[in-house]
């Protein structure tokens, strides 16, 4: 369904972005990862699938090294079809004691970055009347939460991005939607358990329920190889006039 197309995703070294490298190159697209850590072993789990995988290392923080890992894309592959906007940190605190590079960080990572890539990857994408850009927002881009101000502020900064995106694309074959995950036990969620279980003397199993219990009506943790068959519905023919949306994949925690 994919061959012949290429997928850049973001923070893909890991959680959420490696699950969704996963599922596009079982469809047949060429993957650009790109994160920290280790990455040899995400090159390999991707290439596993039979598609050419490329790295590239660049800090989404920074809108030069940003525009660094567009032209790699673009003179590796050709150019970028499908852009998932996937790199995301997270801090608690409240906003009385929040520190301010934690917000400068988040703003930067979690919603900057977005702009940034899309800005580069969008002209491409016109040209050739096809493109998908994915935003991994956040059921944070739809209610808030306690002491997540930055991230809370951030992912509702990339649904409005999501929106504007589609709307300027509306007529094209360029298809600009948002993915918004409840509880995913990736590495950002288990150091938010590792909190609790440590602030309230729990075991690990019990820290887990009692963060479930509080947001997720489900009880069950969304999981990136579910959020991956998402990506590759909003790159499948059946997506072409889905533009615009925050689909929440949350277990009912935005239906409260
Ligand atoms: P994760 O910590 O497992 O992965 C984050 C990825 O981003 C890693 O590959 C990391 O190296 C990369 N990254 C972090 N800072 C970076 C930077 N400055 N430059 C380049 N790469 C950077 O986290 P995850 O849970 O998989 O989160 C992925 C996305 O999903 C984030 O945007 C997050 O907000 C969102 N999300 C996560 C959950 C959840 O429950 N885990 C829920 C909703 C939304």
């Amino acid at each position: 369904m994919l061959k012949g197309k290429t997928a850049l995703v973001t923070g893909s070294t890991s959680g959420i972005g490696l699950g969704i490298a996963k599922a596009l190159a079982a469809k047949g697209a060429n993957i650009v990862l790109n994160g920290f850590g280790d990455h040899a072993g995400p090159h390999a789990e991707v290439a596993a699938h039979g598609t050419q995988v490329a790295y590239h290392g660049a800090d989404m923080s920074r809108p030069d090294e940003i525009q660094a890992m567009m032209s790699f894309a673009a003179e590796k592959f050709g150019r970028v079809d499908i852009l998932v906007n996937n790199a995301g940190i997270q801090h608690v605190a409240r906003v009385e004691n929040f520190p301010i590079e934690k917000w400068d960080a988040i703003l930067a990572i979690n919603l900057s970055s977005a702009f940034h890539a899309t800005r580069l990857a969008l002209p491409a994408m016109q040209k050739a009347n096809w493109g998908r850009v994915i935003n991994i927002a956040s059921v944070h881009g739809l209610v808030g939460s306690a002491e997540k101000s930055a991230y809370v502020a951030a992912k509702h900064g990339i649904v409005g991005l999501t929106k504007v995106t589609a709307l300027e694309n509306a007529t094209s074959g360029v298809t600009c939607n948002a993915i918004c995950p409840g509880w995913v036990l990736t590495p950002l969620v288990q150091k938010q358990v590792d909190a609790k279980a440590q602030a309230l003397g729990l075991s690990n199993e019990d820290a887990t329920k009692l963060l479930l219990g509080e947001k997720e009506p489900s009880m069950q943790f969304t999981t990136p190889q579910e959020l991956g068959e998402l990506a590759v519905f909003f790159c499948s023919a059946a997506g072409n006039n889905v533009r615009g949306v925050a689909w929440n994949m949350d277990g009912a925690w935005a239906a409260q």
